[in-house]
This record gives C-alpha cells, structure tokens and sequence, in this order.
C-alpha cells in the first residue's frame, strides 16, 4: 500500500491535474494498490478565508469573488472531463457551491466569522477539489471512490489547528478500508470532532493527512507530490542555488519545516516517524526526478549541514529586569502564561546572567503576548525586578535555522555561520542552538534575510565558487583598463581561484547602469549605451543598499572630490571601497581614521594601494610592518613620476626649461606644469604614508620647499611660465653646477622623519639608493627598526593605466580572499 498526496500546486490548474491522474494510472498499471490525498486548488483556502471575512465585514463584493472561485471549480470540470459524462460531476460541485453560498449569506447577516465557521469555511476547498478529480478518474475507468476525511479522521475542537485523536482515527480509517477496495480519493486537511463539527490541521495539513492514512495503514511509503524536486538545501524561491537534498533524516526534517521549509506541515513527520515509514517528496511536474527520502537516517554528505530555512515574519520579545537574575521559576511562569494563551513560542533564547530571557513568537500574536505578560508579571513589574520598559517586542525581523545531524560530528559550523554573516555587515540579534545540535537559529532583521540567505548557503553548500560583486564608478582609462584586465582573466579566476567576479554596477559621468545579473565584461560599453540612466551618483549608492548583495565592492576609479561622500554610507553597508582616487585619504585626519574605523568596524575592506605610486606595493608593505610591530624611522620617497623623469633628466648640457617642455611634450605633466612642481600632488601622497605609519598630520603640517623661484611661480600663463623658466637658467644649471661639484645628483624627494614631512628639492651621493633612478620610477625607502643598516627599497613605475589598474585589482582580489 502506497499512500500519496498532491499538494495544491499539483491541483492547481486542468493541466497540473491531468498531470496527477497520469501518475496515478501509472501507479496502477504497476499494480500498486493506492490512496490519495488531494489539497484544495492552489489559491482557494487563501480566497475562501478572504470570501469569508469580506462577507463578515457586510462587503458586498464577496460575491464576485465567491464566483470566481465557483468558476474555477467548473472550469476544471469542463477542462477535464468530456462533456457526456459531466453532469454528475456538475451536480456535486452545484450542491458544495450552494451549501457554500449558504454558509457566506449567513456569515454576511451575523457578521462574524468565528474560528469554528471558518474550518467549515476552509474545508470546501478540499471536498470541492477532490470531488472533481474523483470524477475526473471515474470518467477513465479508474474504480475511485470519493473519502470525506471528516469521516474518518477525528480531533478535538481546537479549531485551526485540531489535534488528532490517533486512536479513534486509526480505528475508522481501518474499518473503511477493511470496506472497500475502491481507490479511495480523500479530502486532504480537513476533520471533525466526535460531535461531526468540521475541524482543520493547521495550514499546509493535507501533508499531515497523507502520514495520518499512511501511518494508519502502515503503508510502504508516504508520497508528497508538490511542484519542487523534494526538499532542497534552502527555498529555491529566496536561493536560486539550492538544490535537493537526496536522503534526510525525520529529526532533519522536521526542524528544517518548523523554522519554515513549507514544502513539509512538521506535524506530518510525527505519525510516519513512529511507524518507521519513509516519506518521499516529489515534483508532479518532474518525475524523472528521485525527490528526497526522509527516513530514520540519511547518506553521507560532503557537506557540514543538511539544510537551511527561514521564518521570513517573526516578532521578538524580551523581558528584561535586574530582578530576573537566580528567581527560580521566572520562565516557567512565563512559558505557562504563554501556552494557556496558546501562543507558540518559535525559539528561546536566555543569557547566562539570566538578566533578560529573549523569545520569537508570530508576529499576529505579538500585542497579545504583549498584554498577557504585562499581567503575568504586574507586581515583578512594579517592584522595579522587571524594568518599565522592560518587556519589548521587536517586529520585523526573520529567524534562519541552519539544520544538520552533521554538526554533531563537525566542529566550527557555527563559527562559519557567524563568519558569513560578520562579514557581509548582517547583525545577529538573537541566537539559539538546540542542544541535540541538529539546529543552530539566527534572529536578523527581515531586510537582510535574502543576503543572508545567500551568504549563508554560500559558505556551506558552494564553498567551491564564491562571487565578488563589483560597482564601478568612472569607465575613462584606469576604470576601462581595469574591465579589460578583469574580462581577460575571468577565466583564469574562475577555473583556478573558483571565483566569480559580477560586475553588478557601472557609472560614468552621463550613464549608469545595474544589473544583478551581471553585465557583460566585453560588450559593458554597449549595455552601458544601450541601458543606461543619467547618472545620479545618490540613486547609484542607493541601489547598490538595496541589492544588499553578499561581498559586494564599490570601485571608484574616478578623481572626483565629492564622490567621496559616498564611502562612509557605503561602508557602514557593509561594502568594501577599492580606489585610486586619494582625496578622501588626503583630507583631513578625522574623516580618514573615520573611514579606516568603520571599514574595520564593519568587517569590510576600504583598499586604495594605488593611492601612491600605482600598482607599487607601498602601502601593502607600510601596514604589513606596521601590523607585524615593525617601527618606523624614517621614510625618505620619489612619489612623482614627473617629478623622476624631469630631474633624471637634468643632466649637464641639458637646460631645465627644455626638460620641461619635453615633459610637458610627452604628456607626462599636468597642461601646467607648474600643478606638478608645486609638489602638491607629492605632499597628499607622504600625507597619506604618514597617516599609515600612525602620524596623524594634516595637509597644512606638510613643509613644502618650493622648486620654482617665485617669477616662474607668478608667471600669469603657462606661455609666461616657461619664458620666466628660460630667464631663470643660470638659477637651475647653478644647482645642477653645485650638484656635480660634489659628485651628488638632483632629486626632488618627500621625507617622513620623527613625525615631520617635508618635501624637498635635495642633492644624493651615489650611496643613496634615489641616486640611479632613471626614467619616471618613483622609489620609496622605508628605514624602520628592523630594516635599520640598510633600507628596505620599493621601485618601479609609478603612474600609467596598466599599471593602476592592476593595482585595482589585486585591492579587489585581496578582498576575495576575505570572502564568505
Ligand atoms: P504544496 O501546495 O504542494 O503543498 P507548498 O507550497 O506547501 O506546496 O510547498 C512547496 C513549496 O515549499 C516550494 O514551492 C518551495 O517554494 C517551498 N519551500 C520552502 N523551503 C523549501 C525547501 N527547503 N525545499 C523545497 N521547497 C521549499
Ligand atoms: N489547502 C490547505 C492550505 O492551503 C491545506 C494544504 O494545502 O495542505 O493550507
Ligand atoms: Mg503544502
């Protein structure tokens, strides 16, 4: 004996049911002797309750939307069965329906709608939707014979939610079936008490129908026909990564469906539990597919957890008070006044100083929880033991349980739960593990449970493939060289680093474009064209909040000043910020340290290596010494690659104001050169050395000797500029003069020395490391405690799109290696 039960997604439609009966006849076709279990349509319970309290409020237009529902039913009829063999079925539906305009015209005059009504409201979905496909089956041949389950299964009055009188009910469904051999087609969720009064159990209990019948009739196995593959590792509706879980165990499956897997009523695992039959759950609109099997134990996984699910609406209440702390029985009291008010408590969570006991109800029974224990602990209340305020209750929030008979034999999963969730900026606001250790339960707020979700499902099922999520900002040559390097080495991260980079968002300066799905690595200028909005850089920040998208990275690759704004609200979202852009790191001391704080504070990353001398690893190396309890002494630097070229090339019988211009030919100095000798540019990059190495120094402490005598300085054009250059010659070729008099060249070089930077136009022997530079390399040499008789020395390029940009994405890469 097989007992099987189609759930409403299965009767849903004429097609879906067509879809039933075929597994049916081929069930028997293989001889297998079957009941059945069938939900109402999907959709109708919700439609019933609606119809019913339109009609209790006097709301006329109930009416319309009970024929709706009517039609439906007949429209299935006439999709099903052919039309000379409709009009038996036409009858029953015709008397279920007057009966059921009976049932509203009278909710309508007494205006109430009581829990007791509302069961018999509910309980035509079923009689209604099983009476068609009991016709449908008759009508091909099949020897079916309608089961009103009210019959047969008995309960108490808790309408809503009656509870089973076992003995009773085995007993009836034994002597039916000892009756017929008919197919029996039964009425899924619905029963009644001894007096026959209509009783349901609970939403989502045609499941708990089919375990009853199963266990009754000790069947072989207990099949749940829905419209997914079986139970799977989280809802595919929130994780569109999930997949099925091939073999769970009751105890596993039970937890995953209380903390919300709604694929399975908890209820139903109860009676075939204790019958030791196993449940399957299969895809009506799959049956290829194996499903899952729930039995007393499951397959071995590579995985640490089976499964995770979430209540999507819970409230939190806590009880808070000094006098709480060693009083024996404060929560039984508590839990007994909850329970005589039959509100069910979803999880508890208490600290160990017992100062405050934490719980999640649902949310529909939260102002009475509210009411009850204000009663309850009146006098604790006044006493001052519980604080005035000190029963709240938190709405808006979600519960995820993590679920697993593998946690048991695994350590760290709960530190992998907390990691995934630390680092992706989401707040626990309650926890609980069950001491079996098969669950471990979060509290978060509701607006981070698809991140979290996700996160979470990331960490313990694809812990192969992690994604990046990336928000571009400026597309000129850094941010395309950038796209260009990450399309050609997507690949390469893909297949050797199991990472997948989404470029989620792009901005320049008139299109932005989003897209969750990611947005094409070669073709990005075209979506950008094609999908683009006008840029708002607010409206940008803003989306990248609401995508709330696990390990995501805001890039700026632009030099704009106001951008800056955006960091600190992008971090505080627990987004990292990878950037070349150094304003906001060379304004003042406070915002930067408020930046580093809050990246840190957060757990994200806020990266900006190319901040000074491009892809040169500089910064890399001052907070690696710096975290390794190295001491800094002295840094000396050529930060400017202008700067490097024009004094390398300053040679004898060469003339400074023709350096210059060819700098200026080449395209190495600002439209005024003088933007560069000004050594401004250099004095934000040792700001911002200092400030890493732990010197807290503002722009206006930089001490900057000036290069230009003042006429070149003053000079009103740029045409000017360079005729005062020419007049000042015996003034540069002096210093030159004097330079090689002591075998000692020119260099314009940044120094950071007991607290103090300077910048200065100086002379270097041939045993300082600055004086064979050549070309535009920048040079940095660190003097610290540990690299004290001989500096350590970084030197390279230090400017040029290649060269930043890759220095990007080794910021962006370091940050995948903090993923979750
Ligand atoms: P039925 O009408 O067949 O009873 P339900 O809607 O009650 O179907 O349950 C099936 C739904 O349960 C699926 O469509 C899916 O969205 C949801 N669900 C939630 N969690 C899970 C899970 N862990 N595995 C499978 N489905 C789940
Ligand atoms: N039709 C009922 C409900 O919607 C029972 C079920 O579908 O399992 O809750
Ligand atoms: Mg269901």
């Amino acid at each position: 004996m097989k007992v099987l039960k189609f759930g409403g997604t299965s009767c849903g439609t004429v097609e879906s049911i067509q879809q039933v009966i075929q597994i049916l006849q081929d069930n028997i076709a293989k001889g297998e002797r079957i009941a059945v279990v069938y939900s109402a349509m999907g959709g109708v319970t919700n439609k019933l309750i609606e119809i019913g309290r339109m009609a209790s409020k006097g709301n006329v237009e109930y009416f319309d939307a009970l024929k709706a529902v009517e039609e439906r039913h007949f429209a299935a009829i006439r999709g099903l069965i052919d039309i000379k063999n409709q009009s038996s079925s036409i009858a029953k539906v015709r008397g279920l329906v007057n009966e059921l305009e009976d049932l509203l015209k009278g909710i309508s005059l007494i205006r109430e709608l009581s829990a007791r009504t509302l069961d018999l409201l509910m309980s035509f979905g079923e009689r209604l939707s099983t009476t068609i496909i009991t016709e449908a089956l008759k009508a091909r041949g099949v020897k079916a014979e309608f089961c009103d389950a009210r019959t047969l299964i008995r309960t108490n009055d808790h309408f809503g939610y009656a509870e089973v009188d076992f003995e009773v009910t085995n007993a009836q469904i034994l002597a039916h079936f000892a009756r017929t051999d008919a197919m029996q087609c039964i009425t899924g969720f619905i029963a009644s008490t001894a007096e026959g009064i209509t009783t349901t159990l609970g939403r989502g209990g045609s499941d708990y129908t089919g375990s009853i019948f199963g266990a009754a009739l000790d069947a072989d196995v207990i099949e749940i026909w829905t419209d997914v593959d079986g139970m799977m590792t989280a809802d595919p509706r929130k994780v569109s990564t999930a997949f099925t879980i091939p073999t769970i165990t009751y105890a596993e499956a039970m937890e995953l469906s209380h903390f919300g897997a709604k694929v399975i009523y908890p209820p139903s695992l109860q009676p075939a539990f204790v019958k030791n039959i196993p449940i399957k759950v299969l895809n009506t609109f799959n049956v290829a597919s194996e499903g899952t099997t729930v039995h007393t134990t499951s397959d071995e996984t590579p995985f640490a957890i089976t499964g995770i699910s979430s209540i999507d609406d819970i409230a939190l209440v806590n009880v808070q008070g000094s006098g709480l702390i060693g009083v024996a029985g404060v929560s039984a009291r508590l839990f007994s006044a909850l329970s005589r008010h039959k509100i069910s408590v979803i999880l508890i969570s208490q600290a160990s100083s017992e100062h405050s006991i934490c719980f999640a109800i649902d949310p529909k029974n939260a102002d009475r929880a509210k009411e009850v224990l204000d009663q309850t602990f009146a006098p604790e209340i006044s006493a001052g033991d519980i604080d005035r305020d000190g029963i709240q209750i938190q709405k808006n929030v979600s519960i995820i349980a993590i679920v697993g008979e593998g946690m048991r034999r695994s350590t760290g999963v709960s530190g992998k739960l907390f990691t995934a969730l630390g680092k992706n900026g989401i707040n626990v606001i309650a926890t609980a593990q069950g001491s079996s250790e098969l669950n471990i339960s979060v509290v978060i707020q509701k607006n981070d449970l698809s991140k979290a979700l996700n996160a979470i499902h990331g960490v313990f099922f694809q812990s192969e493939v992690r994604t990046l999520n990336l928000f571009i900002v400026g597309t000129g040559l850094i941010g395309s060289t950038f796209l260009k390097q990450l399309s050609a080495q997507s690949d390469y991260l893909a297949k050797e680093k199991l990472l997948k980079v989404n470029v989620v968002g792009l901005a320049r300066s008139k299109k932005m474009w989003l897209n969750p799905e990611g947005i094409s690595l070669t073709h990005w200028k075209q979506e950008l064209d094609e999908n683009g909005k006008t840029t708002s850089l607010p409206a940008f920040v803003q989306r990248i909040r609401e995508f709330n998208l696990p390990n995501s990275v805001f890039i700026d690759c632009t030099s704009d000043k106001d951008i800056i704004h955006y960091y600190h609200p992008l971090l505080d979202a627990s987004v990292s910020v990878v950037t070349p852009n150094k304003v906001a790191n060379s304004s003042s001391y406070a915002e930067y340290r408020r930046l580093q704080q809050t990246a840190v504070r957060k757990g994200v990353k806020f990266l900006y290596e190319t901040n000074v001398g491009a892809g040169l690893p500089i910064i890399n190396t001052i907070q690696g010494l710096m975290a390794s309890g190295d001491k800094f002494v002295k840094i000396e630097a050529i930060l400017s690659g202008t700067l490097s070229f024009i004094f390398n090339s300053f040679v004898a019988g060469t003339r400074f104001v023709d350096i210059v211009g060819e700098a200026k030919e080449k395209g190495y100095t600002e439209p005024d050169p003088r933007d560069d000798l000004s050594g401004l540019d250099v004095a934000r990059k040792i700001l911002i050395l200092a400030r890493e190495t732990g010197v807290g120094l503002e722009m206006s402490d930089i001490q900057i000797a000036p290069i230009l005598p003042d006429n070149c300085l003053q000079a009103p054009t740029v045409a000017d500029f360079f005729t005062e250059l020419e007049n000042s010659d015996a003034y540069f070729a002096g210093l030159l003069q004097a330079a090689a008099e002591k075998g000692e060249k020119l260099r314009y070089i940044a120094t950071l020395e007991n607290g103090k930077a300077t910048l200065q136009l100086r002379t270097v022997d041939a045993d300082h490391p600055f004086y064979s530079l050549s070309g535009a390399d920048n040079i940095v040499s660190f003097t610290t405690e540990r690299y004290n008789s001989r500096p350590l020395v970084v030197k390279g390029p230090g400017a040029g799109a290649e060269v930043t940009a890759s220095g990007v994405f080794a910021d962006v890469m370091s940050i995948s290696s903090y993923l979750s």
